[in-house]
C-alpha cells in the first residue's frame, strides 16, 4: 500500500489502542524514510546486522524493535540502541541481553516469546522455561531488563480458527504467568498478529501488531 494508506492504517489501529510495528526487513532505507515522513517511528527488523545498518543511516528518533530469532553473539551489536526485543525465546538469550544491557548502562525492554504454534520451526519459551525465568526473577536476577509483555507467532495456515485458538492460548498463558509470579507488568504488551492475521489477533486481545508485507509489499 502507499505511504498515505499506511498512515491511515496506523491511525485506525491507534484508535483501537494497538501499536503498529512496521516490519521493514529486506526493504531499502528509502521505503522506511517514506513511512517516517508520514509519521511512522516504530520499525521492526529480524536480523541484527541489518538492524544496525539501518539504525546508523536513518533518523535517530526511530524506535527499533528486534522481532526475529536473535543469536546470543549478536546481542552486543544492538544492545546500545534497541528499544524492544520481542523474540526472547530462551533463558540463555535473556541472560545475555541482561549482561549486554548492563555493559551499556541501560535497561532493555523485552517480551517473552511464548510457543503457541504447532510448527516446530516457530520458537518460543515452554512453560518450564518460563518457570525457570520467574524463579530467577523472584530472586532478583536480571536487573538490566524490563519484561514488558509477551509475543507469539501463530501457525502459518489459512485455518483462522486454529490461528484464533493459538492467540487465545498466548493470552491465557501470559495471564497465568503474571498471576502466578511476582512479575509485575502494568498494561502488558501482547505482540501478536502479522499481515495475514492481525485482525484476528486484535479481536483476541493483541495490542501490538507486526506488519511487513501489507505495508511494504511482498518480500
Ligand atoms: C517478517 C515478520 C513479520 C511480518 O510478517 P508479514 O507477514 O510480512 O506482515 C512479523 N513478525 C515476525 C517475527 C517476522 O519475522
Amino acid at each position: 500500500m502507499n505511504a498515505k494508506n499506511a498512515a491511515l492504517l496506523k491511525e485506525s489501529l491507534e484508535k483501537q489502542n494497538v501499536t503498529l510495528v512496521a516490519v521493514s526487513k529486506t526493504k531499502p532505507n528509502e521505503m522506511i524514510q517514506e513511512l517516517y515522513n508520514e509519521g511512522f517511528r516504530i520499525f521492526g527488523e529480524n536480523r541484527a546486522q541489518e538492524l544496525v545498518e539501518k539504525y546508523e543511516s536513518l533518523p535517530k528518533d526511530i524506535k527499533w524493535h528486534m522481532i526475529g530469532n536473535l543469536q546470543k553473539n549478536k546481542v552486543k551489536y544492538i544492545a546500545p540502541f534497541v528499544t524492544l526485543i520481542h523474540s526472547v525465546s530462551s533463558l540463555s538469550l535473556l541472560q545475555t541481553i541482561n549482561k549486554e544491557a548492563f555493559k551499556h548502562d541501560r535497561k532493555i525492554d523485552i517480551l517473552l516469546q511464548l510457543k503457541i504454534a504447532e510448527e516446530d520451526t516457530k520458537s518460543g519459551l515452554s512453560k518450564a522455561d518460563v518457570r525457570d525465568i520467574i524463579q530467577d526473577l523472584n530472586s532478583g536476577a536480571y536487573s538490566s531488563i524490563n519484561i514488558v509483555g509477551f509475543m507469539g507467532m501463530a501457525t502459518f495456515t489459512d485455518d483462522m480458527d486454529q490461528v484464533r485458538g493459538e492467540f487465545q492460548q498466548l493470552i491465557s498463558s501470559a495471564q497465568s504467568i503474571v498471576n502466578n509470579s511476582n512479575l509485575k507488568i502494568d498494561n502488558p504488551i501482547y505482540s501478536m498478529g502479522m499481515s495475514g492475521d492481525y485482525k484476528v489477533a486484535i479481536e483476541e486481545g493483541s495490542n501490538m501488531v507486526r506488519i511487513g508485507s501489507l505495508l511494504f509489499g511482498s518480500r
